[in-house]
């Protein structure tokens, strides 16, 4: 059966005749499909290589005659096709940056925590065995002293000092886990007064003077602040307690510490100077470590647990101060607080 199709191209990227010629349009759009079933409708189709969009009508004039209107639509779908190359390269580039950022996200958040998780596993590790030492002490001289019922406390004079030595040891340890766990609990501030820093420290000083000459050692007091800091005056006292208890466990008779204060700016500052052991510059790092004892054989035999300067170093920093440890020359250790005015 006979049609006619006049195909109007436009745009026509390949030049040909004027459209609306009837049976004369270009070559290229032979290849264009027909269809007289198929009119009025939009549709996409390809021809001689090319992509057209394109719609067919009957013409009311002429039976059998059609005119079908045919847009060139190759550059259209480049451009769709590097637009939905692009977006899947860029979708696919922001998965990988977004996995990569997620995962360095939650490793940063994580590593507090699993250090955190590392340090109580090691306090717990730590704190049993430091509990662990005594209790067997205790435990084997008790059962020694259960061997012997009809001894009489004067004959086992050594064995009931041992016991009552270490249950001591085993009540400063519990105390200073109880202290350490309120801090790290976030124990309340402290209650601040003006405390007399001069004042307090010679309290403090004047309870050491005759144990420590006793051991044919000194303490001296220099006072050289004369005035106030808003201060815990009980914690301030342990704090003291603390670091002069340290400075007499590490020397020998013979040797001096001297406790002195002053001001600078804004700050009160009170050291500590002995003349004894002194600390390897490597350990001095890690004095403020839970447990860390640098000499761990002469630190037990002096009662040490290694928690004393940890607990310094809390309250120090509950009044929003400092505590460091240098050298002391020629030998020894100097401790120098300092704390907000
Ligand atoms: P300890 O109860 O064992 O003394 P600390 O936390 O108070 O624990 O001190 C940690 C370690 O620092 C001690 O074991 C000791 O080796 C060292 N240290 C602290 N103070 C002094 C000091 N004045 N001289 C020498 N070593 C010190």
């Amino acid at each position: 059966m006979a049609r006619r199709v006049r195909r109007a191209a436009a745009p026509l990227r390949p030049s040909g005749p004027p459209p609306g010629k009837p049976g004369s349009y270009p070559s290229f759009l032979e290849g264009v499909p027909f269809d007289p079933n198929d009119v009025d409708r939009v549709c996409q189709t390809e021809a001689g290589g090319h992509a057209y969009r394109g719609i067919t009508f009957p013409l009311e004039e002429a039976e059998r005659t059609y005119l079908q209107v045919l847009v060139n639509v190759d550059a259209e779908l480049a451009i769709l096709d590097g637009f939905t190359r692009t977006l899947v390269l860029y979708l696919a580039a922001v998965v990988v940056a977004a996995a990569a950022a997620s995962y360095l996200l939650s490793r940063r958040t994580l590593k507090p925590i699993v250090q955190n998780w590392k340090a109580q596993t090691e306090f717990v590790q730590n704190a049993s065995h430091e509990l662990r030492t005594p209790l067997a002490v205790v435990q084997a001289t008790g059962e020694l002293l259960l061997d012997h019922p009809e001894s009489r406390i004067v004959d086992r004079f050594e064995d009931v000092n041992v016991i009552t030595e270490e249950t001591k040891r085993l009540a400063r340890l519990v105390d200073s886990l109880m202290e350490l766990s309120l801090d790290d609990a976030g124990r309340a501030q402290p209650n601040r007064q003006p405390v007399e820093v001069d004042g307090l420290v010679r309290d403090v000083a004047a309870l050491y003077e005759d144990f420590v000459a006793l051991q044919g050692k000194q303490v001296r007091f220099e006072p050289g602040f004369g005035g106030t800091v808003p201060a815990d005056a009980d914690r301030l006292r342990q704090l003291l307690a603390i670091v002069l208890d340290n400075a007499v466990k590490y020397t020998a008779a013979g040797d001096e510490i001297v406790v002195t204060t002053g001001a600078q700016g804004q700050k009160c500052f009170l050291t500590v100077v002995d003349t004894g052991c002194g600390i390897d510059p490597e350990d001095r790092e890690r004095v403020f470590e839970r447990f860390f004892r640098a000499d761990k054989a002469r630190s037990r035999a002096t009662g040490g647990h290694g928690l004393g300067l940890s607990l310094a170093q809390s309250i120090v920093q509950a009044h929003g101060g400092t505590i460091c440890l240098v050298a002391n020359e020629p030998r020894g250790t100097v401790v120098t607080i300092t704390l907000p005015r």
